[in-house]
């Protein structure tokens, strides 16, 4: 058994299966988790990196299943992840999303979404193969939500709400985007908007910080010509990938990966204010740290439900305004009641919301045949 393999952990809510696929042709190594599926055939993406692990799946797919719920979807919640560099040949990298396709066509009640290391077209990819998918290109009639930005505009729209409370304003405030990719950098735009100015930005291959502010269309025109926000022009610095965490900012967004935020770098933090835009990017323990510090840091499955928002909107085959609409209405909501709910009674905003996606999740289970 290997670290891929591990899985031991379970409760009342899930998961309901753990299944692992392996395809000797291809080269296929891919681990899905239905985690929940009380509230409907679960959602949750297709994520591709080479240290993919169960555990981490598994942990992932419950976050979607807190996510869904707290967004009211008819929904549950599973996650999938291929292990594989994500920045292979593009016909390589269509052949494996394809055998995974193939793979988990039986399992009915998981339909994949777009994540780390996939996009659009790989959703496309396992559309044609299986005929389920959110995330879908326009030309398939699906809402492009990583073209569209809905995360990071649930990001934004959850940081007006948040920022209000906190007496920030958004007209000005410094704002860091660790992960400057899908959610990073829509996030970034739509709180440019506002008037925030984007002080720091990181990707895999390093950092930027310009006190003055980064230029939102350099730095998408670099990443889209496949370079790293450390070939950013000019004056600014460039920095190690993880020194972004210790700028002096207002808002934080960590958009990359898992844990970024820990016991050894949650006391660098200077922001008044951390926005969840990855799935777990903060330990509990830093998270409670954070909390100690009298930093507000609005949880992931509360602040970044904007994509999975649109993926349920587009497979009822809504439109993108309602998709946006939609986001708008659920995250706003959600942030207010949960950050006054902390405030209240002196919990970490993790803790109370956790209490109340509990609720929403077991009162779907309780209408089910089989609890
Ligand atoms: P993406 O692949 O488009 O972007 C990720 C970015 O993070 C890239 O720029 C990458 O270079 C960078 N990165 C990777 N490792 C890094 C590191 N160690 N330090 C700094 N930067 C690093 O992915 P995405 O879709 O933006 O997703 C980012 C996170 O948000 C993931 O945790 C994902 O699960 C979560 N998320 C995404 C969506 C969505 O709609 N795309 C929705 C909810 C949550």
């Amino acid at each position: 058994m290997t670290e891929f393999d591990t899985f031991t952990e379970a409760d009342d809510l899930g998961p309901a299966k753990v299944v692992h696929l392996t395809e000797r042709r291809t080269g296929l190594r891919a681990v899905v988790v239905i985690d929940n599926v009380a509230a409907g055939p679960a959602i949750g993406g297709t994520r591709m990196a080479p240290d993919m692990t169960t555990r981490v799946c598994a942990r992932l797919a419950r976050a979607m299943t807190l996510k869904n719920a707290m967004a009211g979807l008819r929904h549950g919640g599973a996650k999938s992840g291929i292990v594989a560099d994500p920045g292979m040949p593009a016909a390589d990298k269509e052949r494996l999303i394809r055998a995974f396709a193939a793979a988990v066509g039986d399992l009915t009640d998981y339909i994949p979404g777009p994540d780390m290391g996939t996009d659009e077209a790989a959703m496309a990819v396992v559309f044609d193969e299986i005929g389920r998918a959110v995330g879908l290109p326009a030309a398939l009639g699906g809402l492009p939500l990583d073209e569209l930005g809905a995360t990071g505009f649930g990001v934004a729209e959850g940081a007006e709400v948040a920022a209000g409370m906190l007496g920030i304003d958004l007209n000005g405030a410094r704002v860091v985007v660790q992960g400057y990719g899908a959610v990073g950098r829509h996030a970034a735009r739509f709180l440019g908007a506002r008037g925030s100015v984007l002080v720091a930005a990181s990707d895999s291959r390093g950092g930027v910080v310009d006190p003055s502010g980064l230029d939102l269309e350099t730095l998408d025109g670099i990443k889209s010509r496949g370079g790293s926000v450390a070939d950013y022009p000019g004056e600014s610095m460039v920095v190690e990938r993880d020194e972004v965490f210790t700028v002096d900012c207002d808002l934080l967004i960590p958009a990359a990966g898992p844990d970024a935020i820990r016991a050894d770098n949650v006391d660098d933090v200077k922001a008044r204010l951390v926005l969840q835009g990855a799935n777990i990017p903060a330990t509990l323990d830093a998270e409670t740290r954070l909390h100690q510090r009298g930093i507000v840091s609005v949880p992931d499955f509360v602040i970044n439900a904007g994509g999975v928002i649109c993926g349920a909107v587009e497979y009822a085959h809504g439109t993108r305004t309602q998709a946006f609409e939609a986001i708008a209405e659920s995250v706003r909501g959600n942030v207010e009641e949960v950050l006054a709910r902390s405030r209240e009674t002196g919990r970490t905003p993790r803790e109370v919301a956790l209490d109340m996606a509990h609720i929403r999740v077991r009162r779907a289970m309780e209408t089910r045949r089989w609890t």
